[in-house]
């Protein structure tokens, strides 16, 4: 196959599409279907082309053809939503009696679901800071270490993984590697490139961009994992409604640019909150103060739009006045959206490997999601909230 010499914006515009297919349309169709019908009688069992509507329609092969491109993968496993697509790559790969190595920086209920399900499947999970050293980590595998499980950075406290040490080591002791790739959303960090095994993706955030669907994809170069992946998804019963596959798809056309522009605004604000003497410490792993700096230039082509903070302040009466400031950035869960968000972090931090952010004396956890807003006026607000902590 000759090299793809396009640049990532243009194949995110044309790949997956099918140019003259649809009748013209640009866009396929949301093609909503259970039963698909054959004139042929003898193609029911064993035929080539999928006759149940719950292995997905052209509506869902636009999209995995989409997400090939973006995250370099032969094949793509979509999921109803992020979570299901994260449970699903772990309960692909771990079997009853396994130990599993997973980050303590995962998104909560990533985590829930291997302290709660794998658990009753028989697995064991160890967590890990998400800053261990390669030899800390050999240290924890075992001859029943079967999976780890990578998130980078991790969406509260935004720690990196030194991936380059840690991966060799995987390979090594043959543990299948998961990354949770949503905050690059395959366009600033491409994990398969990098050797991980399996890339997931909450297309819920960036993908879908609009904060109006909800889906999943877990990808791979491996055809033993991904027929594991089909496997779980068919015996699960999940895959992707074809209304969200339709957003999802759409979504990807315009990801590039969105995700670009929310993520400038996203760094210079990150930039201007680190001078405010309000401001404790800012984690956003594109500043050159961040502790995985080294690590993101090496490993990142670019940063997306969400970032935290920590404030000083642990005053519940200024506190309550600064968040009664915002109106350009709601309060609510989720990103990757048009619209600025903003969130107190600290009643869903869970750890269980740093003294720090299990002692809570890091102040007062903030998050936020850089919308498409223009800068100065997210900048005014947030300056506005920071004086009511005076
Ligand atoms: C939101 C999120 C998920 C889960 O996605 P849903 O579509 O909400 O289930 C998984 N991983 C990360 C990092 C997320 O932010």
């Amino acid at each position: 196959m000759s090299e793809d010499k396009r640049k990532p914006s243009t194949r995110l515009i044309h790949d997956g599409r099918q140019h003259g297919g649809f009748d013209g349309a640009v866009n396929p169709p949301i093609r909503r279907a259970s039963t698909i019908l054959t004139d042929d009688v003898s193609e029911l069992y064993g035929g080539a082309k999928s006759l149940y509507g719950r292995m997905g329609t052209d509506t869902q092969e636009t999209l995995s053809n989409g997400l090939k491109s973006l995250e370099n993968a032969e094949h793509v496993q979509l999921a109803p939503t992020g979570l299901s697509g994260c449970a699903l790559a772990m309960a692909s790969v771990l079997n009853s009696g396994d130990h599993f190595l997973m980050t303590d920086s995962a998104y909560g209920p990533s985590r829930r679901f291997a302290e709660r399900y794998l658990a009753r499947m028989g697995v064991t999970t160890t967590f890990f800071d998400p800053r261990i050293t390669a030899d800390a980590f050999a240290a924890l595998i075992t001859p029943e270490t079967k999976a780890a499980f990578f998130e980078m950075p991790g969406s509260l406290t935004f720690e990196l993984h030194d991936l380059n040490a840690l991966l060799p080591l995987c390979k090594q002791h043959n543990i299948i590697t998961i990354l949770d790739n949503t905050w690059a959303a395959g366009v600033f960090f491409k994990p398969l490139d990098a050797g991980v095994d399996i890339s997931v993706q909450a297309l819920t955030k960036y993908v879908i961009g609009h904060s109006d669907g909800f889906g999943g994809a877990a990808m791979t170069n491996d055809r033993r994992i991904a027929l594991k992946l089909d496997q779980t998804a068919n015996d699960w019963g999940v895959g992707m409604s074809p209304d969200d596959a339709y957003l999802a798809q759409r979504g990807l056309r315009t990801l590039h640019s969105r995700i670009t522009q929310q993520g400038r605004t996203a760094l210079n604000i990150a930039e201007w909150l680190a001078e405010q003497s309000e401001v404790k410490e800012v984690y956003h792993p594109a500043l050159s103060t961040h502790p995985d700096n080294a690590i993101f230039n090496d490993l990142f082509s670019g940063a997306s739009g969400l970032f935290s903070f920590a404030l000083y302040s642990e005053d519940a009466a200024k506190l309550d006045r600064f968040f009664k400031t915002f109106q350009l950035f709601g309060f609510g869960f989720s990103w990757g959206g048009f619209e600025s968000l903003i969130l107190p972090c600290n009643p869903q931090l869970k750890r269980s490997t740093s003294d720090r952010w299990k002692s809570g004396s890091y102040g007062t956890l903030v998050r936020v999601q850089i919308g498409l807003e223009d800068e100065a006026d997210l900048t005014e607000e947030l300056q506005q909230a920071l004086s009511e902590l005076h």
